[in-house]
Protein backbone atom coordinates (compact mmCIF):
# COMPACT_ATOMS: atom_id res chain seq x y z
CA UNK A 1 0.00 0.00 0.00
CA UNK A 2 3.08 2.13 1.18
CA UNK A 3 4.42 1.73 -1.66
CA UNK A 4 1.36 2.34 -4.17
CA UNK A 5 0.61 5.63 -2.60
CA UNK A 6 4.31 6.94 -3.30
CA UNK A 7 3.62 5.96 -6.87
CA UNK A 8 0.88 7.53 -6.88
CA UNK A 9 2.10 11.01 -5.82
CA UNK A 10 5.06 10.58 -8.14
CA UNK A 11 5.56 7.91 -10.53
CA UNK A 12 4.04 9.10 -13.47
CA UNK A 13 5.82 12.60 -12.86
CA UNK A 14 8.92 10.62 -12.94
CA UNK A 15 8.13 8.33 -15.82
CA UNK A 16 7.50 11.72 -18.07
CA UNK A 17 10.90 13.06 -17.16
CA UNK A 18 12.50 9.84 -18.16
CA UNK A 19 11.05 9.74 -21.53
CA UNK A 20 11.50 13.20 -22.49
CA UNK A 21 15.00 13.18 -21.34
CA UNK A 22 14.38 16.10 -18.72
CA UNK A 23 15.21 13.54 -15.47
CA UNK A 24 18.21 14.98 -13.86
CA UNK A 25 21.13 13.46 -12.07
CA UNK A 26 24.21 15.25 -9.99
CA UNK A 27 27.76 15.26 -11.21
CA UNK A 28 29.78 14.30 -8.41
CA UNK A 29 33.06 16.98 -8.03
CA UNK A 30 35.82 15.66 -5.63
CA UNK A 31 37.72 18.89 -5.32
CA UNK A 32 37.35 22.57 -4.51
CA UNK A 33 35.34 25.05 -6.89
CA UNK A 34 38.39 25.94 -9.08
CA UNK A 35 39.42 26.45 -12.93
CA UNK A 36 39.77 22.83 -12.92
CA UNK A 37 38.17 20.17 -10.95
CA UNK A 38 37.84 16.26 -10.53
CA UNK A 39 35.42 14.40 -11.63
CA UNK A 40 34.36 11.27 -9.98
CA UNK A 41 33.33 8.82 -12.78
CA UNK A 42 29.97 7.06 -11.60
CA UNK A 43 29.68 3.96 -10.06
CA UNK A 44 32.87 2.60 -9.45
CA UNK A 45 33.62 4.39 -7.03
CA UNK A 46 36.08 1.74 -5.39
CA UNK A 47 38.23 2.22 -8.25
CA UNK A 48 37.61 5.89 -7.69
CA UNK A 49 41.54 6.98 -7.52
CA UNK A 50 41.94 5.61 -11.08
CA UNK A 51 38.72 7.05 -12.19
CA UNK A 52 38.96 10.29 -11.45
CA UNK A 53 38.89 12.98 -13.95
CA UNK A 54 40.32 16.26 -14.51
CA UNK A 55 38.62 18.79 -16.32
CA UNK A 56 38.71 22.32 -17.04
CA UNK A 57 35.72 23.84 -15.59
CA UNK A 58 33.36 26.25 -17.86
CA UNK A 59 30.71 25.99 -15.54
CA UNK A 60 31.41 27.74 -12.79
CA UNK A 61 29.57 31.30 -11.07
CA UNK A 62 32.72 31.66 -8.74
CA UNK A 63 33.70 33.86 -11.46
CA UNK A 64 36.64 35.79 -9.76
CA UNK A 65 37.76 32.25 -8.12
CA UNK A 66 37.37 33.48 -4.25
CA UNK A 67 36.25 30.49 -3.37
CA UNK A 68 39.64 28.69 -3.51
CA UNK A 69 42.09 32.18 -2.48
CA UNK A 70 44.48 31.00 -0.06
CA UNK A 71 44.25 33.91 1.75
CA UNK A 72 40.78 34.02 2.17
CA UNK A 73 40.55 30.21 3.20
CA UNK A 74 42.62 31.07 6.37
CA UNK A 75 40.82 34.36 6.75
CA UNK A 76 37.41 32.73 7.13
CA UNK A 77 38.96 29.48 9.52
CA UNK A 78 39.81 32.57 11.70
CA UNK A 79 36.33 33.58 11.34
CA UNK A 80 35.64 29.76 12.50
CA UNK A 81 37.48 29.95 15.44
CA UNK A 82 35.82 32.94 16.34
CA UNK A 83 32.82 32.96 15.68
CA UNK A 84 31.90 28.84 15.91
CA UNK A 85 30.04 27.04 13.34
CA UNK A 86 26.22 28.15 13.54
CA UNK A 87 24.16 31.15 14.37
CA UNK A 88 21.86 29.65 16.79
CA UNK A 89 19.02 31.61 16.07
CA UNK A 90 16.79 34.39 13.56
CA UNK A 91 18.17 37.56 12.78
CA UNK A 92 15.28 38.87 15.13
CA UNK A 93 15.93 36.45 17.73
CA UNK A 94 19.34 35.87 19.00
CA UNK A 95 20.90 35.13 15.00
CA UNK A 96 22.27 39.19 14.82
CA UNK A 97 26.21 39.00 15.51
CA UNK A 98 28.34 41.45 14.59
CA UNK A 99 29.78 39.87 11.87
CA UNK A 100 25.88 39.84 10.05
CA UNK A 101 26.32 44.46 10.25
CA UNK A 102 29.73 44.19 9.55
CA UNK A 103 29.04 42.25 6.49
CA UNK A 104 25.57 44.79 5.62
CA UNK A 105 27.95 47.54 5.92
CA UNK A 106 30.43 46.35 3.67
CA UNK A 107 28.09 45.53 0.87
CA UNK A 108 26.16 49.03 1.11
CA UNK A 109 29.81 50.27 0.96
CA UNK A 110 30.86 47.96 -1.89
CA UNK A 111 27.48 48.65 -3.90
CA UNK A 112 27.36 52.71 -3.08
CA UNK A 113 23.86 52.02 -1.88
CA UNK A 114 22.71 53.36 1.13
CA UNK A 115 21.88 50.06 3.14
CA UNK A 116 21.71 46.61 2.59
CA UNK A 117 19.83 43.21 4.17
CA UNK A 118 21.40 40.05 3.79
CA UNK A 119 19.53 37.02 3.56
CA UNK A 120 20.51 33.14 4.02
CA UNK A 121 20.78 32.71 0.03
CA UNK A 122 19.83 34.90 -3.37
CA UNK A 123 17.03 32.93 -4.00
CA UNK A 124 15.50 33.65 -0.44
CA UNK A 125 16.17 37.49 -1.14
CA UNK A 126 14.13 37.61 -4.26
CA UNK A 127 11.35 35.41 -2.51
CA UNK A 128 11.02 37.19 0.92
CA UNK A 129 11.46 40.42 -1.19
CA UNK A 130 8.81 40.54 -3.94
CA UNK A 131 6.43 38.32 -1.04
CA UNK A 132 7.05 41.27 0.66
CA UNK A 133 6.59 44.36 -1.67
CA UNK A 134 4.23 43.43 -3.76
CA UNK A 135 1.38 41.14 -1.61
CA UNK A 136 -2.07 43.40 -1.02
CA UNK A 137 -1.77 46.12 1.34
CA UNK A 138 -4.04 47.38 3.58
CA UNK A 139 -3.65 51.10 3.94
CA UNK A 140 -4.10 53.25 7.31
CA UNK A 141 -7.79 54.75 5.45
CA UNK A 142 -8.92 51.45 4.91
CA UNK A 143 -8.68 50.65 1.81
CA UNK A 144 -7.28 48.01 0.16
CA UNK A 145 -4.14 48.60 -2.57
CA UNK A 146 -3.13 45.88 -4.27
CA UNK A 147 0.43 45.64 -6.56
CA UNK A 148 0.75 44.91 -10.44
CA UNK A 149 4.27 43.47 -11.17
CA UNK A 150 6.05 43.46 -14.39
CA UNK A 151 8.80 40.63 -14.72
CA UNK A 152 10.80 40.05 -17.97
CA UNK A 153 9.90 36.86 -19.86
CA UNK A 154 13.49 35.78 -19.15
CA UNK A 155 13.66 36.05 -15.13
CA UNK A 156 15.26 34.06 -12.84
CA UNK A 157 13.13 31.19 -11.07
CA UNK A 158 13.03 32.81 -7.78
CA UNK A 159 12.04 35.99 -9.15
CA UNK A 160 8.73 33.97 -10.41
CA UNK A 161 8.35 32.47 -7.54
CA UNK A 162 8.74 35.31 -5.23
CA UNK A 163 5.73 37.05 -7.61
CA UNK A 164 3.64 34.35 -6.98
CA UNK A 165 3.89 33.96 -3.29
CA UNK A 166 2.86 37.64 -3.39
CA UNK A 167 -0.38 36.90 -4.93
CA UNK A 168 0.28 39.92 -6.94
CA UNK A 169 -1.51 40.21 -10.92
CA UNK A 170 1.72 40.16 -13.02
CA UNK A 171 2.38 40.85 -16.64
CA UNK A 172 5.32 39.42 -18.44
CA UNK A 173 6.79 41.13 -21.46
CA UNK A 174 9.23 40.19 -23.75
CA UNK A 175 12.86 39.95 -23.29
CA UNK A 176 14.93 43.27 -22.53
CA UNK A 177 12.01 44.83 -24.69
CA UNK A 178 10.83 47.97 -23.22
CA UNK A 179 8.14 48.99 -25.70
CA UNK A 180 6.49 45.85 -24.79
CA UNK A 181 7.21 46.80 -21.20
CA UNK A 182 5.57 49.85 -21.90
CA UNK A 183 2.57 48.52 -23.43
CA UNK A 184 2.17 46.27 -20.62
CA UNK A 185 2.05 48.92 -17.97
CA UNK A 186 -0.34 51.36 -20.01
CA UNK A 187 -2.62 47.85 -20.34
CA UNK A 188 -2.47 47.73 -16.70
CA UNK A 189 -3.22 51.37 -15.89
CA UNK A 190 -6.28 50.46 -18.19
CA UNK A 191 -8.01 48.03 -15.94
CA UNK A 192 -10.23 50.11 -13.83
CA UNK A 193 -9.30 49.36 -9.87
CA UNK A 194 -11.33 51.23 -7.36
CA UNK A 195 -7.83 51.75 -5.59
CA UNK A 196 -3.98 53.29 -6.44
CA UNK A 197 -2.25 50.62 -7.16
CA UNK A 198 1.37 49.76 -6.70
CA UNK A 199 3.09 49.29 -10.07
CA UNK A 200 6.34 47.16 -9.84
CA UNK A 201 9.09 46.60 -12.64
CA UNK A 202 11.56 43.33 -12.13
CA UNK A 203 14.33 42.58 -13.85
CA UNK A 204 17.57 40.25 -13.77
CA UNK A 205 20.54 42.85 -14.33
CA UNK A 206 22.38 39.92 -16.12
CA UNK A 207 19.80 36.81 -17.25
CA UNK A 208 21.45 33.73 -16.18
CA UNK A 209 21.29 31.90 -19.64
CA UNK A 210 21.76 34.29 -22.24
CA UNK A 211 24.43 36.91 -20.74
CA UNK A 212 23.02 40.26 -21.87
CA UNK A 213 22.50 43.23 -19.68
CA UNK A 214 18.89 43.95 -18.52
CA UNK A 215 18.57 47.96 -19.76
CA UNK A 216 19.04 49.96 -16.54
CA UNK A 217 18.87 53.46 -18.01
CA UNK A 218 15.67 52.23 -20.07
CA UNK A 219 13.71 50.67 -17.21
CA UNK A 220 14.64 53.56 -14.89
CA UNK A 221 12.87 56.15 -17.12
CA UNK A 222 9.96 54.05 -17.75
CA UNK A 223 9.54 53.54 -14.10
CA UNK A 224 9.64 57.13 -13.64
CA UNK A 225 7.34 57.55 -15.66
CA UNK A 226 4.56 55.55 -14.49
CA UNK A 227 5.49 55.87 -10.65
CA UNK A 228 6.50 52.22 -10.67
CA UNK A 229 9.41 50.90 -7.96
CA UNK A 230 12.22 49.47 -9.79
CA UNK A 231 13.93 46.01 -8.72
CA UNK A 232 16.88 44.40 -10.53
CA UNK A 233 18.80 40.81 -9.81
CA UNK A 234 22.22 41.90 -10.19
CA UNK A 235 23.48 38.07 -8.72
CA UNK A 236 25.37 37.66 -12.62
CA UNK A 237 26.68 41.09 -12.35
CA UNK A 238 28.55 41.57 -9.02
CA UNK A 239 32.14 41.44 -9.21
CA UNK A 240 31.69 40.98 -13.39
CA UNK A 241 29.74 44.01 -14.13
CA UNK A 242 31.35 47.25 -14.70
CA UNK A 243 35.33 47.92 -14.36
CA UNK A 244 35.53 46.85 -10.47
CA UNK A 245 32.82 44.75 -10.15
CA UNK A 246 30.32 46.91 -8.54
CA UNK A 247 27.49 46.49 -11.32
CA UNK A 248 25.14 47.84 -14.00
CA UNK A 249 25.37 51.51 -12.64
CA UNK A 250 28.88 51.42 -13.09
CA UNK A 251 28.61 49.78 -16.38
CA UNK A 252 26.32 51.92 -17.57
CA UNK A 253 28.03 55.22 -16.30
CA UNK A 254 30.97 54.32 -17.73
CA UNK A 255 29.26 54.32 -20.87
CA UNK A 256 28.30 57.66 -20.26
CA UNK A 257 24.81 57.10 -19.78
CA UNK A 258 22.98 58.33 -16.51
CA UNK A 259 21.44 55.96 -14.40
CA UNK A 260 20.93 55.36 -10.56
CA UNK A 261 20.44 52.58 -8.05
CA UNK A 262 17.63 50.80 -8.73
CA UNK A 263 14.79 51.19 -5.95
CA UNK A 264 15.49 47.94 -4.59
CA UNK A 265 18.88 46.17 -5.88
CA UNK A 266 19.33 42.03 -5.12
CA UNK A 267 22.35 39.93 -5.26
CA UNK A 268 23.94 36.77 -4.05
CA UNK A 269 27.64 35.84 -1.96
CA UNK A 270 27.28 32.51 -3.52
CA UNK A 271 28.63 33.55 -7.18
CA UNK A 272 31.43 36.11 -7.77
CA UNK A 273 31.94 36.64 -3.50
CA UNK A 274 32.40 33.11 -3.68
CA UNK A 275 30.46 32.33 -0.28
CA UNK A 276 26.87 31.97 0.18
CA UNK A 277 24.45 34.17 1.28
CA UNK A 278 22.34 36.53 -0.77
CA UNK A 279 21.32 40.53 -0.19
CA UNK A 280 19.14 43.72 -0.67
CA UNK A 281 20.35 47.01 -1.08
CA UNK A 282 18.33 50.25 -1.36
CA UNK A 283 17.39 53.80 0.60
CA UNK A 284 16.94 52.35 4.31
CA UNK A 285 13.90 52.96 4.89
CA UNK A 286 13.32 49.81 2.42
CA UNK A 287 15.45 47.74 4.04
CA UNK A 288 13.64 48.21 7.54
CA UNK A 289 10.46 47.26 6.00
CA UNK A 290 12.19 44.03 4.53
CA UNK A 291 13.71 43.51 8.21
CA UNK A 292 9.90 43.32 9.70
CA UNK A 293 8.28 41.87 6.31
CA UNK A 294 10.06 39.66 4.66
CA UNK A 295 9.36 36.17 5.58
CA UNK A 296 12.52 34.18 4.32
CA UNK A 297 13.99 36.78 6.44
CA UNK A 298 12.48 36.28 9.63
CA UNK A 299 11.37 33.00 9.39
CA UNK A 300 14.70 31.40 9.22
CA UNK A 301 17.95 31.00 11.18
CA UNK A 302 20.65 33.44 10.15
CA UNK A 303 23.68 32.57 8.07
CA UNK A 304 26.81 31.32 10.46
CA UNK A 305 28.39 34.62 11.44
CA UNK A 306 31.66 33.00 10.36
CA UNK A 307 29.93 32.88 6.48
CA UNK A 308 28.84 36.26 7.30
CA UNK A 309 32.69 37.64 8.17
CA UNK A 310 34.09 35.41 5.13
CA UNK A 311 31.68 37.18 2.77
CA UNK A 312 32.90 40.70 3.86
CA UNK A 313 36.02 39.74 3.57
CA UNK A 314 36.21 38.36 0.29
CA UNK A 315 34.18 41.68 -0.73
CA UNK A 316 36.83 43.39 0.76
CA UNK A 317 39.22 41.58 -1.75
CA UNK A 318 37.18 42.21 -4.78
CA UNK A 319 37.23 46.29 -3.62
CA UNK A 320 41.25 45.99 -3.28
CA UNK A 321 41.96 44.08 -6.41
CA UNK A 322 40.01 45.00 -9.26
CA UNK A 323 42.67 43.52 -10.99
CA UNK A 324 40.91 40.21 -10.71
CA UNK A 325 37.44 42.01 -12.59
CA UNK A 326 39.43 43.31 -14.83
CA UNK A 327 41.15 39.57 -15.68
CA UNK A 328 38.13 37.78 -16.33
CA UNK A 329 36.87 40.76 -18.63
CA UNK A 330 39.83 39.93 -20.68
CA UNK A 331 39.42 36.37 -20.32
CA UNK A 332 35.72 36.94 -21.77
CA UNK A 333 37.28 39.01 -24.78
CA UNK A 334 39.98 36.18 -25.39
CA UNK A 335 37.48 33.44 -25.75
CA UNK A 336 35.01 35.07 -27.59
CA UNK A 337 37.99 35.82 -30.27
CA UNK A 338 39.16 32.43 -30.12
CA UNK A 339 35.51 31.14 -30.74
CA UNK A 340 35.18 33.55 -33.41
CA UNK A 341 38.64 32.56 -35.09
CA UNK A 342 37.11 28.98 -35.17
CA UNK A 343 34.08 29.70 -36.40
CA UNK A 344 31.62 29.12 -33.94
CA UNK A 345 28.69 31.40 -33.25
CA UNK A 346 27.90 33.18 -30.05
CA UNK A 347 24.30 34.14 -29.28
CA UNK A 348 22.30 35.25 -27.08
CA UNK A 349 18.74 35.64 -26.94
CA UNK A 350 19.24 38.60 -28.97
CA UNK A 351 20.28 36.46 -31.99
CA UNK A 352 23.33 39.52 -32.62
CA UNK A 353 26.18 37.30 -33.80
CA UNK A 354 28.14 40.57 -33.04
CA UNK A 355 27.35 40.83 -29.77
CA UNK A 356 30.32 40.75 -26.96
CA UNK A 357 29.28 39.40 -23.50
CA UNK A 358 29.11 41.79 -21.16
CA UNK A 359 29.11 39.38 -18.06
CA UNK A 360 31.06 35.94 -17.94
CA UNK A 361 28.27 33.79 -19.71
CA UNK A 362 28.84 33.19 -23.23
CA UNK A 363 26.09 31.00 -24.88
CA UNK A 364 26.66 28.83 -27.67
CA UNK A 365 23.06 28.21 -29.44
CA UNK A 366 22.91 24.79 -31.02
CA UNK A 367 18.58 24.49 -30.65
CA UNK A 368 18.33 21.04 -30.62
CA UNK A 369 18.08 19.21 -27.09
CA UNK A 370 20.11 15.92 -28.18
CA UNK A 371 22.84 17.66 -30.25
CA UNK A 372 23.20 20.01 -27.56
CA UNK A 373 23.30 17.24 -24.60
CA UNK A 374 25.85 15.02 -27.03
CA UNK A 375 28.13 18.15 -27.54
CA UNK A 376 28.46 18.41 -23.52
CA UNK A 377 29.34 14.59 -23.39
CA UNK A 378 31.86 14.86 -25.97
CA UNK A 379 33.32 17.85 -24.67
CA UNK A 380 33.30 16.35 -20.96
CA UNK A 381 35.35 13.32 -22.55
CA UNK A 382 37.96 15.64 -24.06
CA UNK A 383 37.90 17.25 -20.49
CA UNK A 384 36.22 20.17 -20.98
CA UNK A 385 33.25 20.59 -18.61
CA UNK A 386 30.49 22.73 -20.20
CA UNK A 387 26.80 22.16 -19.76
CA UNK A 388 24.12 21.97 -21.97
CA UNK A 389 21.06 23.90 -20.79
CA UNK A 390 17.46 23.00 -21.94
CA UNK A 391 14.07 23.00 -21.58
CA UNK A 392 12.80 23.78 -19.06
CA UNK A 393 15.58 26.25 -18.15
CA UNK A 394 15.51 27.54 -21.82
CA UNK A 395 12.51 27.49 -24.35
CA UNK A 396 12.52 24.16 -26.10
CA UNK A 397 14.45 24.04 -28.76
CA UNK A 398 17.27 27.05 -27.58
CA UNK A 399 18.96 24.08 -25.96
CA UNK A 400 22.63 25.72 -26.15
CA UNK A 401 26.07 25.24 -24.07
CA UNK A 402 26.40 27.84 -21.94
CA UNK A 403 29.89 28.70 -21.24
CA UNK A 404 30.68 30.63 -18.14
CA UNK A 405 34.55 31.94 -17.40
CA UNK A 406 36.69 32.70 -14.06
CA UNK A 407 39.21 35.00 -13.53
CA UNK A 408 41.75 32.01 -13.20
CA UNK A 409 41.77 30.39 -16.55
CA UNK A 410 44.49 30.47 -18.45
CA UNK A 411 44.88 31.87 -22.13
CA UNK A 412 45.95 28.16 -22.77
CA UNK A 413 42.83 27.10 -21.00
CA UNK A 414 40.55 29.36 -22.71
CA UNK A 415 41.85 28.77 -26.83
CA UNK A 416 41.99 24.45 -25.79
CA UNK A 417 38.56 24.77 -24.97
CA UNK A 418 37.12 26.73 -27.92
CA UNK A 419 39.26 24.55 -30.36
CA UNK A 420 37.39 21.73 -28.78
CA UNK A 421 33.95 23.08 -29.15
CA UNK A 422 34.56 23.82 -32.56
CA UNK A 423 35.83 20.49 -33.43
CA UNK A 424 32.62 18.97 -31.41
CA UNK A 425 30.25 21.12 -33.06
CA UNK A 426 31.77 21.32 -36.94
C1 LIG B 1 21.79 32.37 -8.75
C2 LIG B 1 20.71 33.35 -8.84
C3 LIG B 1 19.87 33.61 -7.74
C4 LIG B 1 19.93 32.78 -6.49
O1 LIG B 1 21.04 33.06 -5.72
P1 LIG B 1 21.53 31.96 -4.64
O2 LIG B 1 22.37 32.74 -3.72
O3 LIG B 1 22.26 30.94 -5.41
O4 LIG B 1 20.30 31.42 -3.99
C5 LIG B 1 18.93 34.60 -7.86
N1 LIG B 1 18.80 35.31 -9.00
C6 LIG B 1 19.56 35.08 -10.08
C7 LIG B 1 19.38 35.90 -11.31
C8 LIG B 1 20.54 34.09 -10.03
O5 LIG B 1 21.27 33.84 -11.11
Amino acid sequence: MEQELLDFFTEDVLQTMREEHTFREMRLITSPEAGHVTLSCGEQSLDSASKAHKVLMLASNSYLDLCNEPALKRAAADAVLSWGTGSGGARLTTGNKSPHEFLEQTIAEFKGDEAAITFATGYMANVGTLSALCCPQLKRDGSVSECVVFSDELNHASIIDGIKLSKAKCFVYKHNNVPDLERCIKEACKMTEPFRKRLLIVSDGVFSMDGDLARLPELQKIAKKYGALLMIDEAHATGVVGKTGRGLVEFFRDKGEPCEHADVTVGTLSKAVGCEGGFVTGKRQLIDFLRNKARSFIFTTSMSPAMAQAAANNIRYMDEHPERVQKLKKNVQFFCGALKKYGVKIAGHTQNLDFLPQSAIIPIVIGDEQAALNASKILLERGVLIPAIRYPTVAKGEARLRASLMASHSREDLEFAAKMIAEVLG
